[in-house]
């Protein structure tokens, strides 16, 4: 039987994708030959390549405006180094807000730039909100932000307004909500989450922020590089992309993101009105900045972990587990996660308080 699956990434995805893909495995279009045994450079693959690249600006709202979208390679962490490579000049200083290891991450490869300027951080309370009112240097090359941030369950809701280039890791909320996509010059999201397997990373990037730095880049580190060879600078994650794309086509049969983000909606506020009313429970996340990817929460009593393991494994749910990092548990509610499983899990909680409270 299928499982509840509140994996963190990789993740859940549409039944549909997984049906559709493993189908391409055995005849992918019915060419009588596998994906995995094709040329990246045959015309249907090269098809699969410019619709996908093209959905996604269409799904952001962002064609026609001077963005490209690129399928990399080298996860979200690789787009840690290659931002700074592309976007700090050379004696140039970058702004990154601090709020959560993933942010830190992408820190700490930008220092290995140059001058990089944390504007504010919540890392001394554990990385349990979202800093506010700070201030963003005007002379910086970049500012860099991480719109979700998957291991302690936090999400910003308003983004700063500043005049530098703005960068968003989406990796772990891309495509789930709706935001004006125009106010980000880059953004780059692991596909693990909302678009598809592991393998390959989605960029989005306006075409004008970039060849300013005065840095001689390595082509297969050069943005402009994989723009102009259309993001088949060298082999593509061929069946990571092709995978992508069904689950963009999917979302777009949805009615795309405003109606993704009502079910996602849905489902956050039915968990996160368990959490707040099941005695046995805490949420770990200020209510405000509270993610409706990713509910982070706690036992109030720890000694009861075995037992409630043990319900909500017998429920059919797996994935429930905290980051290893943090512990406890954690609820991720990407896209394809059905209001169904959500109410499952509310019930396994329900239950467990009627015998343990
Ligand atoms: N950023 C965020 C917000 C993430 O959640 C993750 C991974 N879960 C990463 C970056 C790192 O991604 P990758 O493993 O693709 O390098």
């Amino acid at each position: 039987m299928k499982k509840h699956n509140y994996s963190a990434g990789p993740c859940i995805l549409p039944q549909e994708v997984f049906e559709k893909s493993a189908q391409a495995i055995l005849n992918f279009n019915d060419s009588g030959l596998s994906i995995l045994e094709i040329s990246h450079r045959s015309k249907d693959f090269v098809a699969v390549m410019e619709e996908a690249r093209a959905l996604v600006l269409e799904l952001l709202g962002l064609q026609g405006k001077g963005y490209q979208a690129l399928f990399l390679q080298g996860g979200a962490s690789m787009e840690f180094l290659r931002v700074p490579y592309n976007l700090l000049r050379d004696g140039g200083k970058a702004s990154y807000l601090d709020t959560g290891t993933w942010a830190a991450g992408a820190i700490k490869e930008a220092k290995a730039f140059g001058e990089t300027i944390v504007v504010a951080s919540s890392k001394e309370d554990k990385y349990n909100h979202i800093p506010k009112h700070y201030a963003i240097p005007a002379d910086a090359d970049y500012f860099h932000c991480t719109s979700n941030n998957t291991i302690y369950g936090t999400q910003i809701k308003e983004f700063p307004e500043t005049k530098i280039p703005v960068v968003c890791d989406m990796s772990s909320d891309i495509f789930s909500r709706q935001l004006d996509f125009s106010k980000f010059d880059l953004i780059y999201a692991g596909a693990q989450k909302n678009m598809g397997p592991a393998g390959v990373t989605l960029v989005v990037v306006k075409e004008a922020i970039l060849g300013k730095t005065g840095r001689n880049i390595p082509n297969i580190l050069n943005y402009q590089q994989h723009i102009e060879k259309e993001s088949m600078y060298n082999t593509p994650a061929v069946f990571a992309v092709y995978t992508s794309l069904l689950t963009l086509q999917w979302l777009k049969r949805q009615g795309g993101i405003p109606a993704i983000e009502k079910i996602n909606e849905a489902k956050a506020q039915l968990l996160y009105a368990e959490i707040d009313r099941n005695p046995l429970f805490n949420g770990t996340a200020v209510t405000e900045d509270r993610s409706n990817m990713n509910a982070t929460f706690l036992l109030k009593d720890e000694t009861q972990a075995q037992a409630f393991d043990q319900y909500w494994k017998e429920a059919g749910i797996s994935g429930l587990t905290g980051h290893r990092s943090v512990g406890g548990y954690r609820a991720s509610m990407y896209n394809a996660l059905p209001l169904e499983s959500v109410q499952v899990l509310v019930d396994v909680m329900k239950e467990f308080e009627k015998t343990n409270a």
